[in-house]
């Protein structure tokens, strides 16, 4: 593998820090070596990019992915329900697309086959087809039919805690990364849904323990208190939104937050406010989207003053937040829920490699860590919105090798 040498770049490097000035080895998959004094690294053999000024950046993290919602920026999908063979071939299209918006990561929260990412992750891992490294997920799952919630290709599970158990355990056996629950219902499946749970205790503390027994980890859609609860106190490792999170379920958050994550996914909120009339949204869509947007500006920054690691990202794929726009996500973490610039790039690069349980060796610009890579025209701890152009995406690498090669102009050492 070749042994790339980045100079004349600024560094942001994942943990918060304001960019500096320096080079960047990469070494097959590994970045070898960081510069940030004026002595230039030994080249020899190296080949040379010369960033022009531009921002070397970790890749970006996608802490809430839905590959198979259907639509995406190459290809909008009006519908979610298909036969398998197809919807498995926009799956795939749509790992590339994240990957081509510099999303070299991906937590997926969620599938629309049971086997779907497990196909995939391992064709990407293989380096066959292109696409973020992914952590695969079940299908999403509550017990019956969720009205809202696209139909899988495959049955959950049976109701109780042998089934429970049974299902936990046969997801594991199959190659899954992690299951997915709906502990709550959600406004948008059914008026007032998400005070609705969707399972008894027992059920949810059946899951954690196979969860804990098969090596398998627990994400889940929480919108009630006693939701975010319930999978707290079970080991549920990601919780989605918990809109409705209460003091206590703040405390128990907190009291696990070096365990757990949580992504709220406002994307999906401020697209339906946002929309184009011409999608002719139901108006109740659209005040839900106000409705959760003002509990997430509240709750947001309650999280943070906990130290709870709240990630972007979330929920794209339908037509009017199609994949391949999830960089949205940093610009309102920016201007709605308190997040320096810095601080909502550190969220989807340092916390991202955490998400991925790769907090190690992942999600900085580190001696050691792998090569997942951007090269930005411009700054964006100035401004996150340069990152929804892809155009400014000079460079894109994963796993030290171009996804995206930079133009030769920067290669002519
Ligand atoms: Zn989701």
């Amino acid at each position: 593998m070749a042994t790339i040498l980045f100079t004349n770049i600024a560094i942001f490097d994942g943990t918060g820090a304001a960019p500096y000035r320096g080079e960047v080895l990469v070494d097959g998959n590994r970045i070898a070596k960081v510069n940030a004094d004026a002595t230039p690294l030994d080249r020899r053999g190296a080949d040379i990019v010369d960033g022009g000024g531009a921002t070397l950046m970790p890749g970006m993290v996608e802490a809430h992915a839905h590959l198979s919602w259907t639509s995406s920026v190459d290809r909008i999908v009006n519908t979610q329900t298909m036969p398998p063979e197809e919807h498995l071939l926009i799956t795939a299209r749509n790992a590339r697309v994240t990957l081509d918006h510099g999303f070299t990561s991906a937590y997926s929260a969620g599938s629309l086959g049971a086997r779907f990412e497990i196909a995939l992750r391992n064709e990407i891992d293989g380096g066959w087809l292109p696409g973020p490294r992914l952590k695969a997920s079940s299908i999403e799952r509550a017990p019956g039919v969720i009205f809202g919630v696209p139909q899988a290709h495959d049955e959950g599970h049976g109701r109780g805690v042998a089934a429970m158990r049974a299902y936990i355990k046969g997801c594991a056996e199959l190659g899954l990364d992690s299951v997915k629950l709906l502990l709550s219902g959600d406004d948008n499946f059914t008026p007032n849904g998400s005070q609705e749970l969707a399972y008894e205790e027992d059920e949810v503390e059946a899951a954690g323990a196979q969860a804990r027994e098969s090596g398998i980890w627990l994400a889940c859609h929480a919108q009630a208190a006693a939701a975010v609860k319930l999978g707290v106190r079970y080991g549920f490792r990601v919780l989605y939104h918990c809109s409705y999170a209460d003091e206590e379920a703040l405390d128990l958050l907190e009291a696990k937050k070096a365990e757990i994550f949580v992504a709220p996914a406002i994307g999906l909120a401020n697209a339906a406010i946002n929309a184009d009339p011409s999608f002719r949204l139901p108006k109740a869509l659209v005040e839900r989207g106000h409705r959760i947007l003002d509990l997430q500006m509240k709750l947001v920054p309650q999280l943070r003053r906990r130290g709870i690691r709240v990630l972007p990202g979330g929920d794209y794929g339908f037509p009017h937040n199609p994949i391949g726009t999830n960089a949205k996500d940093l610009h309102w973490f920016v201007t709605q829920l308190g997040y320096s610039p810095a601080e909502a790039l550190m969220a989807a690069t340092k916390w991202g490699g955490e998400i991925m349980g790769m907090g190690d060796e992942l999600g900085l610009v580190k001696e050691g860590y792998l090569a997942d890579l951007l090269l930005v025209d411009g700054d964006p701890t100035d401004d996150v919105t340069i990152l929804q152009d892809r155009a400014r995406l000079l460079m894109i690498m994963k796993d030290g090798k171009y996804h995206k090669a930079p133009a030769a102009s920067h290669t002519a050492a």
